[in-house]
């Protein structure tokens, strides 16, 4: 694995596994150790000094990048970019490809993104939704050695852990909506995503109301009813004001996206 020190961060030592065992060594129990996987949070944080990380583990050869699938089960390595998930079905693919632009979908990774949470002023993790949608589960590595779990314990548990890989059944059915503003660099203010499993059970989950990506169990249990499942939806989360938009604006828009992302979801075979 080769070694090397950060330009202006003299004590940082870099880390550059070349396969998966030489990252999850190198991570150990994640104690001072920053990952990084596209860079486009963390490298501006480096940057500017606001992250002195003693380590920094950089994934980008470390071969954890790539999407496959098994009779409908999907894994996808977690330095895989995002650009490679926009034509996956929905909801992950329009998720995908409305995050950033074409040059932060081409270096941002899928781990760096779930991992990513909240930001200075804003909610990020856009794929924290369609992938508790399908039901995930995440491979990671740190104390305790390599676990699967499901996203929605990961999430909890993300700074501490070294996401390998992300994996689901493809669902019967996809759908994702989002709060669309005319701006090329815009992050999503409110999103919801939602998945019909083989056997009719819906799983929806929302972004943009807390930091990071909540299931939506009220709606999901009023889901024959487009319209209570709407109004049901805000009893499931608690918005907040930011840079993006209004706690108020946030409980005006979830009940529609809730509704377009089940009429959408009646209307697939
Ligand atoms: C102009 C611009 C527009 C953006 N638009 C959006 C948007 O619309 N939606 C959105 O969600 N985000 C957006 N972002 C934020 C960011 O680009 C994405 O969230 C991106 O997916 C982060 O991935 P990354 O690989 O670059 O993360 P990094 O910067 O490498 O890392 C982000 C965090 O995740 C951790 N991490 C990375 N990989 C792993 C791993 N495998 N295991 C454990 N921890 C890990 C890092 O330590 C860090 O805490 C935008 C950023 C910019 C600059």
């Amino acid at each position: 694995m080769a070694t090397a020190s950060l330009a202006g961060t003299a004590a940082t030592e870099v880390l550059r596994p070349t396969s998966e065992a030489e990252a999850v060594e190198a991570f150990g129990d994640g104690d001072g150790v920053l990952v990084v996987g596209g860079g486009t949070i963390v490298v501006p944080d480096l940057t500017y000094r606001r992250l002195r990380p003693a380590k920094a583990l950089l994934l980008k050869d470390a071969g954890l990048s790539g999407i496959e699938n098994e009779g409908g089960r999907v894994t996808i390595g977690a330095a895989t970019p995002l650009a490679a998930l926009v034509d996956l079905p929905a909801p992950i693919g329009p998720c995908a490809a409305n995050i950033g632009d074409r040059e932060i979908r081409g270096v941002a990774t899928v781990g760096g993104n779930l991992c990513a949470g909240e930001g200075y002023e804003a909610p990020r993790g856009d794929l924290q939704g369609p992938f508790l949608a399908v039901g995930a589960t995440v491979r990671s590595a740190g104390a305790g050695g390599i676990e699967e779990e499901p996203l929605e314990s990961f999430l909890e548990r993300r700074r501490s852990r070294l996401a390998l890989s992300i994996s689901f059944q493809t669902p019967a059915a996809g759908a994702f909506a989002a709060l669309d503003r005319p701006h090329t660099h815009d992050y999503t203010a409110l999103a919801v995503s939602g998945a019909r499993g083989a056997d009719g059970t819906i799983r929806l989950a929302a972004t943009g109301v807390g930091w990071w990506g909540v299931r939506l169990p009220s709606a999901e249990a009023a889901a024959d009813d487009p319209e209570a499942a709407g109004r049901a939806a805000l009893e499931d989360v608690d918005p907040q004001d930011d840079a993006l938009a209004s706690a108020w604006y946030r409980r005006k828009v979830l009940p529609v996206l809730v509704r377009t992302v089940l009429t959408e979801l009646e209307g697939v075979a």
